[in-house]
């Protein structure tokens, strides 16, 4: 499987994914809650490992954010062993199993195993939908009612950001960071043109746009009622 760990104590993160390497797992690490999210954003994992008290923002707030962003991934969560709350919170919150700290390797390996074949725990649904809008991710399809829109990757990919998350507004940086990544020279202003596009095709029906400009912020889609 492909698996995150997200774990901020270093022996145990170490430990947590050589344990995963060696059972044939790739792993990948991150140590705090926004790096865990920007890794949640980027690539596709079939589990998450990850741990409650975290820097930056919590587990909890992670597994929100993964889970309001419908993305189909498993998440085993760590939490310590005097706080049933936590073990609670994690499960309402939509995470697939738990693991109390301290634990042994092998019962680490062994919740693995079982989030590996449980397949059909998470909704592995590709379909954002935010108003009347609305997008497949993996036919790469994007409708606005009726009407079938056609979008250029990049337009396609800045919309998808935007739509993983509605309710939560992204700068202009932030955007561009996610989707010129490992591009060194980007303008915010290609931003605002991309935006431009999106809302031209987007809103041809509509007097009022559903990308919101927040002022001396960004863009936002609507939260869902
Ligand atoms: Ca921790």
């Amino acid at each position: 499987m492909e698996i995150l760990v997200v774990e901020d104590e270093p022996p145990l993160a170490e430990q947590v994914c050589r344990s995963l390497s060696l059972a044939g797992h790739t792993v990948q690490k991150a140590a705090d809650g926004p790096s865990g999210l920007q890794w949640v954003l980027s690539a596709r994992f079939d589990l998450v490992v990850l741990d409650v008290n975290l820097p930056g923002f919590d587990g909890f707030e992670l597994l929100a954010r993964i889970r309001a962003g419908r993305f189909p991934v498993r998440v085993l969560m760590l939490t310590a062993r005097s706080e049933v709350g936590d073990r609670v919170a994690g499960l309402k919150g939509g995470a697939d199993d738990y693991l109390t700290k301290p634990f042994a390797m092998e019962e680490l390996l062994a919740r693995v195993a079982v989030l590996g074949r449980r397949t059909n725990t998470v909704e592995a649904t590709s379909v954002l939908q935010v108003g009347d809008l609305c997008m497949d991710t993996d036919k790469r399809r994007v409708n606005r009612g009726a009407e079938k829109i056609e979008l250029s990757p990049r337009e396609f990919e800045i919309l998808q950001i935007l739509m993983r998350e509605p309710g939560r507004a992204f700068s202009r940086d932030e955007i561009c960071e996610r989707i010129w990544e490992r591009e060194h020279e980007y303008d915010t202003r290609t931003v605002e043109i991309f935006i431009m596009r999106l809302r031209k095709k987007l809103d041809r029906a509509h007097e009022e746009s559903i990308i919101r400009t927040i002022r001396s912020v960004g863009y936002m889609m609507p939260p869902s009622q």
